[in-house]
């Protein structure tokens, strides 16, 4: 059990504790998610209870992956086990069982993207004004209502019909059938279908609560209420129940997530244990006080504090820029200047608040050559190619998704017009069949436009083949046969422009994604294939091993750890957002976050803002965050925090020299200021831009992500290069972010 020496003593109480409920409530780094993934070692170690036997939920994919690790590594050996996220464990019950929610096993997912889709359709069938009530508005509160298990029916009941909820009603509903009929569900109903056949199905319940003895759920601060009940209806047959979770970080009440469910477990659960660690692990000694001093400004929170060993170490540096553009400079530059060579890239993390801040840096770090991964954002799986490719896909796994064709029916161009599909939706409805049925028949597809038969016979043919032989043949062998028998490939070489080209490159990549698949489990079919894919939470990257500057939202940054953290855009506005001044608790929340944001960084941590910001297309003087006046301003190093004029109090926060408004006093010890002046180094910026026209074979290039690499070939516009870190890959030579060495 020498694993277990190394916990302390609350930590150890909660791993052997073996039956009944238990919460551990505690701040962050305080060893909470260590402690499960112990507990887990323990319990299968130790206490001779089988992995079969236990279910572990996390938030992430990524989370799950490294606690499933860390109980591997602790064990000594490969498991297979349930630790997954909430929706991997619902989408996984479903395929068993969803036919008695009304769906076939093989349904699909719809990420938010085609979600969208499906709205904006809705919203033109209804004939509504999508300005007065566009897509996200109405999406926003039919999750809201699924996450609450609110139906249609049950919206008009509570909220009255009044015209504008009418409106929301028939949207929601109409949405709703659409969904059921292209046997397809959103994120919340993979929660909440599992909960509805729960409850409606003792049998199905009583076997999965025999299953999962014991349920250990990580965040649970931020579990909403379908959530809640997915846990608690699992857990009244044995009441093993360990919950672990941090108040002050609930972050997602804006998507409902209830701060009530941790609050109020102890009522829940009759006899539970309460563990509190109090010693944080993870942070120095300034980071944690400073992070202390931010959050204890929240009124509606437990009072805790943590303390650490861990020597003071270095103040928070903060640097005020004079644009963002400057802010992502110098951002990118204390990389490499506090890099020295010693610390991997991984090392340092960007969070901020929205990923629109992301491009600045990306370019920031391309200009010094800095590697870097941009988490979330466009998603790549957001990509138009990628999204038409993933829609052939699915309609190969399952031809009734209406979406998916109608997403494809024209890509590439085969002469079908908006009209045309019209039609054949009307056909269809009046038949009620499929889409791809109707299209399918022969005589259907007779009196299409001319021109557009072949394409169409040659394209319902492959997808129909795919679908009947899809269990015999590999994801990477279905992928490829679609891109050329769809016309797909072909259509994007013939256009040979950039952007085209530039799609050639991301559908290639997009194979080398299938073969890592493919290289962990030979045998993966395509439908598991497309969970994957379609579950890929933003935080998830298929590289994550890469040594590489790590860029993100604050959001996607929970539970996560680096040992050098920059939070940039501490403005009023931006962090905490406008939209955090409208809700009760929207401050309190967006200060949390803050609160998550700082407590990730181990040994040093920057905050910074930008005095002029272009955001959205608009450029404005920013005030500085709330947050930074917060402060413990002793802790920090840097420029100035000044409050804005506009305020009543405008000393300076800082004491660097005793000014009035410490940002104009030339006298104030403002260190950072030298570097604001460094040159901005604009030709290696370019780089990733440039046609890179004297590449010739046997070059030797320098791509930023892959490093070094040898030209292998060249192919029109496409290079073949051989990089020592992942291979050889195609790249497109005018967008490839290479440079010849
Ligand atoms: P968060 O609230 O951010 O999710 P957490 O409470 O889950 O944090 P962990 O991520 O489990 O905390 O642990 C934080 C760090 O402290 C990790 O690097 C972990 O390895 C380390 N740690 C935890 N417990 C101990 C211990 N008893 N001795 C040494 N290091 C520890
Ligand atoms: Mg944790």
């Amino acid at each position: 059990m020498d694993y277990l020496d190394k916990l302390n003593p609350q930590q150890k109480e909660a791993a052997i504790h073996k039956e009944g409920p238990m919460l551990i409530l505690a701040g962050a780094g305080s060893g909470k998610t260590s402690t499960m993934t112990h507990r887990i070692a323990y319990l299968i170690k130790e206490e001779g209870i089988s992995p079969y036997n236990i279910l572990a939920v996390t938030f992430t994919n990524k989370a799950a992956k490294e606690m499933r690790d860390r109980v591997e590594e602790l064990i000594g050996e490969g498991l297979n086990m349930w630790i997954l996220t909430f929706h991997s464990a619902c989408l996984r019950i479903l395929r068993k069982h969803a036919e008695r929610a009304g769906y076939t096993n093989d349904f699909v997912v719809y990420d938010p993207t085609d979600q969208k889709v499906v709205i904006k359709n809705c919203i033109k069938e209804h004939n509504v004004d999508e300005k007065k009530y566009s897509s996200a508005y109405i999406l926003s509160i039919i999750s809201d209502c699924k996450e609450k298990g609110i139906s249609p029916s049950d919206y008009a009941k509570r909220n009255g019909l009044d015209f504008k909820n009418e409106i929301i009603h028939d949207l929601y509903l109409a949405y709703e059938s659409v969904l059921k009929k292209n046997n397809a569900m959103d994120f919340d109903d993979l929660i909440k279908e599992t909960v509805e056949i729960f409850e409606k199905n003792e049998e199905i319940l009583a076997f999965y609560q025999n299953k999962f003895r014991y349920i250990m759920v990580d965040e649970y601060q931020d579990t909403n209420y379908m959530q809640y009940l997915f846990v608690k209806l699992l857990a009244k047959a044995h009441n093993n129940i360990c919950v672990v979770g941090d108040d002050d970080q609930c972050i997602y009440q804006w998507r409902g997530a209830d701060i009530k469910n941790i609050l109020n477990f102890e009522r829940d659960f009759k006899n539970t244990k309460v563990i509190k660690l109090e010693q944080n692990y993870r942070s120095d000694g300034n980071i944690l006080e400073a992070a202390h001093s931010v959050i204890e400004n929240n009124k509606g929170r437990k009072r805790k504090k943590l303390w650490t060993y861990k020597e003071k170490g270095e103040k928070i540096k903060y640097y005020r820029a004079d644009n963002e553009k400057d802010e992502a400079r110098y951002i990118a530059q204390e990389v490499d200047r506090t890099r020295s060579g010693e610390l991997p890239y991984s090392s340092f993390a960007v969070l901020y608040r929205t990923n629109v801040q992301s491009r600045i840096f990306e370019e920031a770090f391309l200009a010094r050559e800095i590697p870097y991964r941009v988490l979330g954002g466009i998603r790549y799986y957001d990509r138009k190619e990628i999204k038409d490719i993933m829609a052939y896909m699915r309609l190969v796994q399952n031809t009734a998704d209406d979406l998916s064709l109608a997403r494809i029916i024209n890509e590439p161009k085969r002469g079908i017009g908006g009209k045309t599909l019209e039609k054949l939706r009307a056909l269809a409805s009046v038949r009620n069949e499929s889409l791809f049925d109707t299209l399918a028949d022969n005589e259907v597809m007779e009196g299409l436009p001319a021109k557009a038969i072949e394409g169409v016979r040659e394209m319902i043919g492959a997808i129909r083949q795919f679908s009947q032989e899809k269990d015999n043949l590999k994801v990477s062998d279905i992928y490829d046969g679609l891109l050329v028998r769809t016309g797909y490939l072909k259509s994007l070489e013939i256009l040979n422009t950039v952007e085209s080209e530039g799609r050639i490159e991301n559908l290639l990549e997009f194979k080398s994604v299938i073969y890592d698949y493919e290289n962990e489990d030979p045998r993966l079919s395509l439908s598991e294939f497309m969970e994957k894919v379609a579950l890929l939470a933003e935080i998830d990257n298929h590289d994550a091993g890469e040594n590489a500057v790590v860029l993100m939202t604050l959001h996607s940054a929970k539970g996560l750890e680096f040992p050098v953290v920059f939070m940039p855009g501490m403005e009023d506005g931006l962090f905490p957002g406008w939209r955090a001044f409208e809700k009760p608790d929207g401050v309190e929340e967006e200060r949390r976050l803050c609160y998550v944001g700082m407590t990730r960084a181990m040994q040093r941590l920057y905050l910074t803002s930008a005095e002029i910001r272009t955001l959205y297309g608009k450029t404005n003087y920013t005030k500085e965050s709330q947050f930074l006046l917060e402060l413990d301003k002793s802790l920090v190093e840097g420029d100035a925090i000044y409050k804005s004029s506009t305020t009543s109090d405008s000393n300076s926060r800082l004491n660097h020299g005793g000014g009035n408004d410490g940002y104009s006093n030339p006298n104030i010890f403002r260190p950072f200021d030298q570097l604001k002046y460094i040159k901005y180094n604009k030709t290696a910026e370019a780089a990733a831009g440039n046609a890179n026209l004297d590449i010739k074979e046997g070059d030797k290039v320098r791509h930023s992500k892959f490093g070094e690499g040898l030209v292998l070939s060249i192919k029109g516009e496409i290079l073949n290069v051989a990089f020592d870190s992942v291979g050889v890959k195609m790249l497109a030579r005018d967008m490839a972010p290479i440079k010849k060495i």
